[in-house]
């Protein structure tokens, strides 16, 4: 079965790729010659996986899978949640959107937060709803090298260090994403084992 991630993130891609079970030959936006940025004007983090994933559908008439994922700040209300990738600006700056969390949260004792992933399948004649999250605090600065976006300002819960200093094969078990996606994968072997 081909299986597209709708996703112009190539390492996301081959991070899902490797995972994925046999009998599903998983497909990436540009596989399909779709290369435009697809809208996304939803008002949640469903809204807007939904979105993508009928896009595909609708547009190249192939089964889909799409993300989305957000930061929720308790003492901001939410924020930056659905606009977590351009918070600072359209650029979409990793740097910037920390700077202005800590700048936001400066003096602000409560700083607890999460991450969570939003997955949307859609198959033939229906779809299918996966969701990931992982509490924790926004950090007072910035720790740690690796991983992207707000890796270095967020600790998970049960932990003294921050994503970005983590090894990644932890941050998978553990993260928002890591988790959404074995839901995914779940449910598609369970397809496979009741035919
Ligand atoms: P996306 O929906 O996966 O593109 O994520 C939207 C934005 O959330 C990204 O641009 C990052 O700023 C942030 N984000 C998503 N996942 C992570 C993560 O695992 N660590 C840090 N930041 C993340």
């Amino acid at each position: 079965m081909q299986l597209v991630f709708a996703t112009h993130n190539r390492n996301k891609f081959l991070e899902v790729q490797k995972l994925m079970p046999s009998h599903i030959q998983l497909l990436s936006l540009n596989d399909i010659g779709c290369t435009e940025d697809i809208p996304e004007t939803g008002k949640t983090l469903l809204a807007n996986a939904l979105l993508k994933a009928d896009f595909v559908t609708k547009n190249y008439a192939l089964p889909c899978f799409a993300d989305d994922t957000g930061l929720l700040v308790d003492a901001l209300n939410g924020e930056p949640g659905i606009y977590s990738a351009r918070y600072a600006g359209e650029d979409k700056n990793a740097e910037h959107n920390m700077n202005k969390l800590l700048k936001n949260l400066k003096n602000c004792a409560n700083r607890q937060a999460r991450f969570v992933t939003v997955i949307a399948l859609q198959l033939k004649h229906e779809h299918q709803i996966f969701e990931g999250r992982i509490n924790g605090e926004i950090t007072l600065q910035k720790f740690g090298q690796d991983g992207f976006g707000y890796d270095p300002i967020f600790r998970p819960a049960g932990y003294t260090q921050t994503f970005a200093e983590l090894p990644l094969s932890e941050k998978n078990k553990i993260g928002h994403r890591g988790k959404a996606i074995q839901k995914l994968l779940n449910y598609l072997n369970s397809l496979q084992s009741n035919n």
